[in-house]
């Protein structure tokens, strides 16, 4: 009898047709890499994944939080014979505090003389003559005790649940423009969770916006690292482009313009990289510049799919996403961000695209754009 923890992964992941071999394997080494210094063995039965190790807890920690992940058991492995399996679900619903039970069996080895609904009747009398405390309740059971038949037989009535998502790395790229804000680490984050390898850019303001406030988004990149493994973040510095803007620009059409830049920026860079899309923390009618037609205009320069993935949610659901991928408390620290300084008294909220246009072409766009990537820093 030995102790295991099984892994199981979103049902998505079954749906993948002839792509689930890739997919499998890319959430294996995902998994790998999180559990790089611990001690371990992979175990596979049947297309079933199960880790052995002496340092359980510290296992399941890592693992519950790999993108692809729906579930982790603490299972009980032990010979596929009837005798071991009643003994240890009788132990198993022993050891908690639950009244009522149901068994559920689940019979990949085709070999085992009993069917599953066999099994589940046969373990379940097992237990009412052995312990009188506990009766059937197959509707609505305060535990459920699972009993998995292949080479082994894994019995097991506690699951935690884990991440969900689908495998880091397997859809794709995104440069998510991440400000030090609440909004667009958790629009990193949801992104990541869909399997989206994330690259990170930042606007900075020197000397407006203080040292300070670039730590932070430094800090916050390195939380979401916890969740992607490795992360680059690209500062890109912005004052100039500001200055002339501020310089040669009507006040109500500043924030437009800027975030018509910070798009350009984005999408130069994803260019670069050969990142495939562009990802920010707007949601829609948050502010004034997250008009839906703010964001037609923003969008007009980007040369590749601008992805909001908070756009339809309320703050107060993206407060409590932040809270619990833990980057609320870093987003609110109160330093100054560049967008909070060069706010216009009133800007625009229906910004008219030909107008836009017109306005920015007294400044050197490409110079400017340019530039700005060629003094950029990169953290990684
Ligand atoms: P956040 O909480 O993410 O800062 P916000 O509600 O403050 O968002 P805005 O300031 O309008 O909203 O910014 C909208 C989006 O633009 C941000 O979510 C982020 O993706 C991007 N952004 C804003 N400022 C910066 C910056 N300095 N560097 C990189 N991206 C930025
Ligand atoms: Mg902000």
């Amino acid at each position: 009898m030995t102790k295991l923890i099984l892994v199981k992964y979103a049902p998505e992941i079954f749906l993948k047709g002839l792509n689930r071999g890739k997919f499998e394997k890319k959430l294996k080494d995902n998994i790998k890499s999180v559990l790089i210094g611990l001690e371990y063995e992979f175990v596979e039965d049947q297309g079933r994944w199960f880790i052995y190790s002496e340092q359980m807890e510290r296992i399941i920690e890592k693992v519950k939080n790999v993108f692809g992940i729906m579930e982790v058991c603490i299972v009980t492995r032990v010979e596929a014979n009837m005798e071991d399996i009643e003994k240890q679900a009788l132990l198993d619903l022993s050891e908690s505090s639950f009244k009522t039970f149901k068994i559920q069996t689940n019979r990949a080895n085709k070999n085992f003389p009993l069917k599953s609904l066999e099994v589940s009747r046969k373990v379940g009398s097992y237990i009412l003559q052995n312990n009188d405390e506990v009766t059937v309740d197959v509707h609505n059971p305060e535990c459920i005790v699972n009993v998995e038949i292949r080479k082994m037989a894994y019995i097991y009535a506690k699951r935690i649940k884990a991440v969900g998502g689908l495998p880091y790395g397997m859809n794709g790229s995104t440069m998510l423009m991440l400000s030090g804000g609440i909004d667009s680490p958790v629009a990193g984050y949801m992104m990541a969770r869909r399997g989206v390898e994330l690259h990170a850019v930042y606007y900075h303001s020197h000397p407006y916006t203080s040292e300070r406030a670039k730590d932070k988004v430094k800090q916050l990149t390195n939380i979401l690292k916890e969740y992607t493994g490795k992360l680059t973040l690209y500062v890109v510095p912005f004052t100039e482009i500001q200055m002339q803007i501020i310089e040669k620009c009507r006040e109500d059409e500043l924030t437009i313009i800027m975030r018509r830049f910070m798009m350009r920026l984005a999408c130069r860079l994803a260019e670069k990289f050969g990142i495939n899309s562009v990802t920010t923390g707007e949601s829609i009618g948050q502010v004034a510049s997250q008009t839906m037609e703010g964001l037609v205009v923003s969008d007009d320069v980007a040369d590749r799919p601008v992805f909001r993935p908070l756009v339809a949610m309320d703050k107060v659901d993206i407060m409590d996403v932040s809270r619990k991928i833990e980057t609320y408390e870093t987003s609110i620290l109160p330093y100054e961000d560049c967008c909070t300084i060069f706010v216009p008294k009133h800007p625009k909220t229906k910004p008219r695209l030909v107008e836009i246009i017109k306005s920015e072409s007294v400044l050197d766009i490409e110079a400017l754009v340019e530039k700005a990537i060629l003094e950029m820093e990169i953290y990684k």
